[in-house]
């Protein structure tokens, strides 16, 4: 399932309570519709249960009984009947005679409850959003230049400002970032999905703050073995040359040690002189390891 498939039947559990918010909605599917006319109303969609979210809307803000019926992979409901068509109109506040149906009539929208019942509708009919393991995108998708402006002054009224795009034939509004996507899906009744979202992210920044510091800690051990190996290699030098001779006394004690415990840090290496030594006291030593070992090139 997809996350936007989610995200619908998510929006398609919110209860129906306010009549105004129910026309609303209503009106924000039908606006998305494929076709909405004074001469033909039809809504198509892939989801089951979208489908039956448009039916019980339209019996529920129009009183309107209507069944779904199969086309192809799509279930389409389709209005003919004049009358039916009127009283949707009607509701709606159209003039049943003007063709201009995809414009937006704000008063219908009044209380911010039936604004984001109306997003609903459109998302289920028009909207899509990136899965948790992707970028953020969402986007809300129309054939109608004007609608789409008009949908963007309603967003923009919610303090949500969305990017507009041309794709094709259609007119897309757009968010590409997460805090605004989680918004606009708390608002229109997807609480879930946007914590999900918020999940998805907080967890791949922590994932990714453990990483920084997990190559962090490895590019150190491996400059510590870089280092053991180059004094390895300066030990072996001047052992080959002299013996163990070449070296004064009082280094003999860090050339055994550090041939003994190559892997050894230097605080680990440090402790295991008996007494113990300090670190500064060990990389002294080492120097001057490597200061031999130099004069035998
Ligand atoms: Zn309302």
């Amino acid at each position: 399932m997809t996350f936007s498939t989610e995200v619908k039947n998510e929006l398609c559990r919110v209860s129906m309570q306010r009549a105004c918010c129910t026309r609303a909605e209503a009106y924000g599917a039908l606006l998305h519709a494929s076709s909405f006319s004074h001469k033909e109303i039809r809504l198509s969609t892939e989801n089951a249960a979208v489908a039956r979210r448009l039916q019980a809307l339209l019996q529920r803000a129009f009183f309107i009984v209507c069944e779904p019926q199969r086309a192809g992979r799509k279930l389409q409901i389709a209005l003919t009947q004049p009358a039916q068509i009127a009283r949707i109109f009607d509701a709606l506040g159209y003039d049943c005679k003007s063709h201009i149906t995809y414009h937006l009539n704000r008063n219908v929208l009044e209380e911010d409850c039936c604004i984001a019942a109306f997003l609903r509708g459109a998302f289920l009919m028009a909207g899509s959003v990136a899965g948790p393991d992707k970028k953020s995108h969402l986007e809300l998708k129309t054939p109608h230049q004007s609608l789409a402006g008009e949908e963007t002054s309603l967003l923009l009224d919610l303090g949500l400002s969305p990017g507009q795009a041309r794709r094709g034939g259609s007119f897309l509004l757009y968010f590409k970032d997460g805090a605004s996507v989680e918004d606009l899906l708390t608002r229109i009744g997807a609480p879930r999905a946007a914590m999900e979202l918020m999940e998805a992210k907080v967890e791949k920044n922590l994932r990714n703050t453990i990483n920084r510091q997990v190559n962090c800690e490895t590019a150190n051990l491996v400059k510590a073995a870089d280092a053991s190996a180059r004094q390895i290699a300066a030990i072996r030098a001047v052992l080959d040359a002299h013996g163990e001779e070449g070296f004064p006394e009082n280094l003999r004690e860090t050339v055994r040690l550090r041939l003994a415990y190559p892997t050894d840090s230097l605080a680990e290496l440090a402790q295991r002189f008996v007494p113990p030594i300090s670190k500064p006291g060990l990389s002294h030593r080492l120097r001057k390891i490597m200061e031999l070992a130099s004069k035998e090139d």
